[in-house]
């Protein structure tokens, strides 16, 4: 029999030097990764208890068809969702698509014409700019078509809320504020629980009636309780579906803008009463109950990454003992063969498709070719191991997830090998 070791060497070609860097850069975020298991062990227990509360049984996994009436599964994960999340009620969906489908959702859902939504976090995710829409743009059905206006308040220098600014983007027209937890592919922090609760608090200073919706993508179960927005909203391909999920969204909140976007997305006066859950309860069920347990794989995973490249001298974010907040970290690259290597790496050390090499390429909606190694279960799933990066200076990679972590730090070896040959052949 191989020794660990003698495998990772013959058989992944990582390097001995390699293997004990990452023993190394392991060895130092021992404390993190204790902090992570026991925010695992918290979120668990408050998920396992929303099950016992539901009576969560057998008979919540058979499939539905039709109309869906009465489908009593359905109705049970909006219950578990509602009850972990802290929130009044959920619609939980296979049939919302992803997250910017559960977005778009979410704010046709509760906006109206003459209405105006202020970002309070600098520019939104890059998918919702179409959902947003241009002033003077028709005929595309945005927000903006159908006459709802939008303003940023950009964020402070030091990448938090900047409260002057919030201020000013408020006027009578404001129906709702978007808030994004998640830095998404930005070089900035991603906010915590806590600097969101603050957001929301200030605005509802303001007004008490301004509907706060966070994009919450990313940063399900990273912390202790999710932020309290009127409504949190996110995609099952990632935290929340704990690798299981197939495909949906979530959309949770006070039950009056959760029944808003329910009429958005099936009918109005149909709402969350329908939608057949076909054979997707029990993924579904079963997904939320490992996400916890998922999520703190992928924060050790996330850690190990920014360990081992701050180790080698490239620029990360968050930095290995920085506060971190959802599962994602960026590293710097500086060149494209290093950020192409990467992310080949990555792939190579996937479970599916580990012998395809991404090439970047010309992706709809994206100013510059982009690269991207998934080699995953579900098409597209971020809670997998996976990394992207558009081709364009400084050359960032942004990486995320893993179902586990001993196959994380696997496909990072492999990654960090292929980098250090490229660096090599400069
Ligand atoms: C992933 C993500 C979304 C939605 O993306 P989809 O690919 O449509 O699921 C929105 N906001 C943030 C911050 C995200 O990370």
């Amino acid at each position: 029999m191989n020794t660990l070791n003698e495998m990772l060497i013959k058989d992944f070609h990582i390097s001995p030097e390699t293997v004990k860097l990452v023993e190394e850069a392991e060895a130092e975020v021992k404390a993190e990764f204790d902090a992570i298991d026991a925010m695992a062990m918290y979120n668990q227990a408050k998920v396992l208890k929303a099950y016992a509360d539901n009576q969560i049984g057998e008979q919540h996994f058979v499939p539905t068809t039709g109309y869906g009436y009465n489908d009593m599964g359905r109705d049970a994960i909006e219950r578990v969702y509602a009850q972990a999340f802290g929130c009044e009620d959920a619609l939980v969906r296979h049939t919302i698509i992803s997250g910017t489908h559960a977005l778009s959702t979410a704010l046709f859902g509760v906006l109206r014409p003459g209405d105006t939504l202020v970002s309070a976090v600098g520019r939104p995710y890059d998918t919702l700019n179409e959902v947003i829409g241009s002033e003077g743009k028709t005929g595309d059905g945005s927000l903006a078509d159908f006459g709802v206006s939008y303003r940023e308040a950009q964020m402070s220098a030091d990448g938090g809320a900047d409260f002057d600014n919030i201020r000013a983007c408020i006027d009578d027209t404001v129906k709702a504020v978007l808030i994004q937890r998640s830095k998404g592919y930005l070089w900035r922090k991603t906010l915590t629980v806590a600097q969101i609760n603050e957001i929301i608090d200030f605005i509802h200073g303001i007004r008490e009636d301004i509907i706060c919706i966070v994009d919450n993508c990313y940063g399900e179960f990273t912390e202790a309780e999710e932020p309290h927005g009127d409504l949190i909203v996110g995609s099952l391909i990632k935290n929340p579906g704990g690798g299981i999920a197939p495909t949906g969204g979530y959309i949770a909140g006070k039950a009056k803008y959760v029944e808003l976007a329910s009429y958005r997305l099936t009918s109005v006066g149909i709402g969350k009463e329908a939608g057949a859950s076909l054979e997707n309860n029990r993924p579904i069920l079963q997904g939320f109950f490992m996400a916890p347990h998922i999520v703190a794989q992928a924060l050790k995973s996330a850690r190990l990454c920014a360990s081992v490249f701050h180790k080698l001298g490239f620029e990360v974010c968050p930095l290995p003992h920085e506060e971190n907040a959802d599962i994602i970290t960026s590293i710097k690259f500086g060149a494209p063969e290093l950020v192409i290597a990467f992310c080949q790496g990555i792939q190579k050390g996937a479970p599916v498709d580990s012998f395809v090499e991404p090439q970047p390429w010309e992706m709809p909606g994206y100013a510059d070719p982009v690269i991207m190694a998934a080699g995953a279960f579900v098409q597209g799933a971020s809670i997998e191991l996976s990394a992207d990066a558009p081709i364009k200076p400084p050359y960032i990679a942004y990486v995320q997830g893993a179902l586990t972590y001993e196959s994380a730090k696997v496909g990072i070896m492999v990654a960090i090998t292929k980098v250090l040959e490229k660096k090599l052949e400069k």
